[in-house]
């Protein structure tokens, strides 16, 4: 049966990921399960999205009342779901400012207009530098794909945006080096997910703010999947205290409905995007925001942070029991339940083999196994994840 509907996705969607062989029908908690009935316990969440775990009353409930309600009205009005999304994902990133979009590729998009609009009302320029990091992953449109740092994903798609540049992760003097009159913007992912689970260490964060106070460049933080709860803080940047000037989100803050948001401090929102700059038919719509409003109400309720500030250090300790044990596991790296472990070889049969014995991971490049899972499991959940893992590693 999944071999016929694979066959027939193969036949109309664009071959543009090579996916795993199944067909997923429906979730429930940490658990997902194929149209055959297979049950997979989920180490993905959707890439980092289902944060709640699948098929939660509360969320769904609030999804389907607004269904009934409104879907869409047009930015050109207002409504209530996203003014009480607003309100509440201002107060838990501590932001002051935010646009809605539909993906995390568009927040990007937003952060970068932003900062460059916030330099063009400084000097009237239009030649302003970006500077990212190497191995970052922001998203697959044009502006994102133009900071993201693997040569491979841009190649073929040249011209980027142009005046960009790329420094190191945790080398602060490979950003300070190529700063210059131009920079306007500074931009890297708190930890770094795509490009292989590297977490920003807090000194260089601390220096990297100190250099763009003392220069009035902007410091852009991508959270969309190291944000949300992920790290045992609402926002990554919020365990160093290293606040930026705009920062970006998605992923878990729709838990399942594709949203995405861009955010800013009352200084930059003040001397940057105006009425006629910026928009978005979809973004922020009620359906969208009622979701996050239930998402944040949820995070809340459930005590979500405090679950994985307690929990994940017993990953950790799994996780690193399978690198001692395992010759073929060189280490393990990542913060609060989003983890890595750097295998000296690809990953990909490993993978295959959990998926065959019901347990689902991704990869985050050829060699690391990235642990991404929905924030709400638990301790046996994860010794079951580690016993299917450890069947798998030869
Ligand atoms: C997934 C991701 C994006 C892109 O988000 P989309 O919703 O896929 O467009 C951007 N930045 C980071 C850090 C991501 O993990």
């Amino acid at each position: 049966m999944m071999k016929e509907y694979i066959e027939e996705a193969e036949k109309a969607l664009l071959h543009t990921y090579n996916r795993f062989q199944v067909v997923l029908d429906k979730g429930e908690g940490v658990r997902l399960y194929d149209i055959e009935g297979k049950e997979y316990l989920d180490f993905c969440s959707g890439i980092a999205v289902f944060a709640l775990g699948y098929n939660d009353k509360r969320y769904n409930d609030a999804v389907k009342a607004q269904v009934d309600k409104l879907l869409h009205t047009s930015n050109y009005y207002y409504n209530i779901p996203a003014i009480e999304a607003a309100k509440k994902i201002k107060k838990v990133s501590q932001m002051d400012r935010v646009f809605f979009t539909n993906s995390g590729a568009e927040a990007i998009e937003g952060a970068i207009k932003a900062a460059r609009k916030y330099a063009y009302n400084k000097d009237g320029q239009t030649d302003h530098e970006i500077i990212a990091l190497e191995h970052s992953f922001h998203g697959r449109t044009m502006g994102a794909l133009s900071v993201t740092g693997n040569p491979k994903y841009r190649e073929a798609f040249q011209p980027m945006i142009g005046h960009i540049k790329f420094a190191q992760m945790n080398d602060f003097e490979s950003i300070a080096s190529q700063v210059t009159d131009k920079t306007c913007a500074i931009i890297m992912e708190t930890v770094q997910g795509e490009g292989g689970i590297f977490p920003a260490e807090e000194e260089f964060l601390k220096k990297v703010r100190a250099l763009c106070d003392e220069k009035d460049i902007l410091l852009i933080l991508d959270e969309i999947q190291c944000g949300m709860g992920r790290t045992g803080y609402m926002y990554a940047w919020q365990k160093y205290g290293v606040k930026p000037d705009i920062m970006t989100t998605a992923k878990a803050l729709g838990c399942g409905v594709p949203v995405g948001a861009f955010l800013m401090t009352q200084k930059v929102a003040d001397n940057s995007l105006v009425a006629g700059d910026h928009g978005t038919t979809y973004g922020g719509n009620p359906l969208a925001c009622a979701a996050i409003s239930k998402v944040l109400d949820i995070y809340e309720e459930d005590g979500i942070l405090e679950h994985v500030k307690e929990t994940a250090p017993y990953l950790e300790k799994r996780l690193d029991e399978l690198c001692a044990k395992h010759d073929c596991i060189t280490t393990r790296r990542g913060v609060g339940f989003m983890q890595g472990l750097v295998f000296d070889k690809p990953v990909g049969d490993v993978i295959n083999k959990a998926l065959e014995k019901g347990l689902i991971l991704i990869n985050a490049g050829a060699n690391i196994i990235r642990f991404v899972p929905p924030l709400v499991i638990t301790k046996e959940n994860i010794d079951e994840m580690v016993e299917i893992l450890d069947s798998c590693i030869l």
